[in-house]
């Protein structure tokens, strides 16, 4: 790792090109998912009902990003669809890409490092233990979490995630940061509480 702040595995967080990156993976997953439309009533057209979030860390400002989400057209269901993404994990303030480092880094940098980094990036202790406690505890035993698992063989330590996802990903190489996050999007429908929604 190296020393820059906002720098994680090779990735730097404030990177322009990253977030692009980011964006273009998020349209097309809300392209997919507006094409197959409504999976409750299966009749109904999805139109766009994004609404408007402001994830922190790795940019200098807290730019306005849209969540992509769509609402069916069909009276009597009108259900929404939220796509999977690689930007918004979770119900998180921040970043997705930075939950999943900054937690990644936690197993494996010293408490002084990590209280550097941590300053940089705007993110409370009582957060990061927070994010810990979601990685240990309650991603573990996500129905998505019990069947991935399965994939990676030998099984992946779960008292180190998500470092150890990021090592079988091998994050720090061209694309591999990209591929992780695709890997985890699928946990991130659904998760929006109502009252953000339109
Ligand atoms: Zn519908």
């Amino acid at each position: 790792m190296k020393s820059t702040r906002r720098e994680f595995f090779g990735h730097d967080l404030a990177n322009p090109c990253l977030h692009q990156h980011l964006r273009k993976i998020d349209a097309e997953l809300a392209q997919a998912t507006r094409q197959a439309g409504c999976l409750y009533c299966l009749i109904g057209v999805l139109h766009s009902a994004n609404y408007k979030r402001k994830p922190r860390g790795g940019q200098k400002e807290c730019l306005e990003e849209l969540r992509h989400s769509f609402c069916c057209d069909q009276d009597g269901c009108r259900k929404r669809h939220t796509p999977p993404s690689v930007r918004f994990l979770d119900r998180r303030v921040y970043w997705g890409v930075i939950v999943v480092l900054v937690s990644a880094a936690h197993h494996g940098i010293t408490p002084e490092r990590m209280r550097v980094l941590r300053e940089a990036l705007g993110i409370d202790r009582r957060t990061l233990e927070r994010w810990r406690q979601w990685w240990l505890g309650t991603f573990v035993r996500t129905p998505f979490w019990k069947v991935a698992r399965a994939r990676f063989m030998p099984l992946l330590c779960e008292k180190t995630l998500p470092l150890s996802l990021g090592q079988a990903f091998q994050i720090a190489r061209p694309g591999q940061l990209l591929q992780l996050l695709k890997f985890l999007a699928p946990i991130t429908t659904g998760s929006i509480p109502l009252e953000r929604c339109c």
